[in-house]
């Protein structure tokens, strides 16, 4: 499939995880991915795509690759803010215990970066752009994680605030909200977490990068031309039932059905 031929995407966080994932899936497509993180990808890249070295909290990081891609390319149809960093777990997540020095770092990763990406590339889109922010269920619900969770509230509320401002020159801006996603990012989680979460999804399973992927390639296409400002949630169901599931279980349990 080539839906996204020859279209110059930029992406952050590329270097392993969801982010490897996406970029093997738009290379497929036909895209001309951008992949950017602070460390070498992990994985061989496919063709179309090349790999430059960017901290997304670093202003000059983010205009020396913006000046890179006009000079190469001129334009740039996409961005996907996927990097983000989780420092949450245990105790030093919860509200009383998250330090001052991860708090700034959630909130710098997971929120700041996003907004240097779209001031450095949005000025390289025409009509047609397409900026993707890779939020969170933890932004749509009590986290328990509160810097994380604070972290992706706020990216979701600058989607919505960019999708307002860059609507008249055509450029389209959404937030995915992925529920747990089998990743680097979370070898360390518990077992007892992932139970917990397996327990709130109605399709009863935990998350793969190749369940992600598919939207962002959509969302990035010509396809979703008048999709903006939008919130998707990909988890299974986590969010549809607003915490509901727990009483239909508990009903299944009291008639004996499934
Ligand atoms: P991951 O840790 O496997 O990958 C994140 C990547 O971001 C890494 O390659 C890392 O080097 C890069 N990164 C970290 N700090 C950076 C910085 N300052 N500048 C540039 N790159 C930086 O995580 P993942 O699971 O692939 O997560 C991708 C995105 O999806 C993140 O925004 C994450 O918050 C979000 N997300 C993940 C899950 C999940 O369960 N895995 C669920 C919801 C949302």
């Amino acid at each position: 499939m080539t839906r996204l031929a020859d279209k110059v995407v930029v992406l952050t966080g590329g270097a392993r995880g969801l982010g490897q994932c996406v970029t093997v899936a738009l290379a497929a497509q036909g895209a001309r991915v951008v992949v950017t993180d602070i460390v070498e990808p992990v994985y061989d890249l496919p063709a179309g795509a090349e790999f430059h070295r960017l901290d997304v909290t670093s202003p000059q990081d983010w205009s020396e690759l913006a000046r890179a891609l006009r000079d190469r390319y001129g334009q740039v149809h996409g961005l996907v803010n996927n990097a983000g960093i989780l420092r949450s777990r245990g105790p030093a997540g919860r509200l009383q215990h998250v330090s001052l020095e991860d708090w700034n770092a959630l909130l710098a990763v997971n929120t700041t970066g996003p907004l240097l990406g779209i001031q450095a590339v949005s000025p390289l889109m025409t009509e047609g752009g397409s900026i993707i922010n890779i939020s969170s269920v933890a932004g749509a619900g009590a986290h328990l994680a509160a810097g994380y969770g604070v972290s992706k509230w706020a990216l979701r509320g600058l989607s919505r605030i960019a999708s307002m401002e860059l609507g008249g020159a055509g450029i389209r801006v959404n937030s995915i909200l992925p529920g747990y996603v089998e990743t680097p990012m979370q070898t360390q989680t518990p077992e007892r977490f992932v139970d917990a979460w397996v327990s709130i999804v109605p399709m009863g399973r935990i998350g793969a990068p190749v369940d992600v992927a598919p939207l962002v390639a959509f969302l990035l296409s010509d396809e979703s031309a008048w999709i903006t400002g939008a919130d998707i949630p990909v988890d299974g169901g986590a969010m549809g039932h607003v915490g509901l599931k727990v009483i239909a279980d508990a009903m299944a349990a009291e008639v004996g059905g499934a």
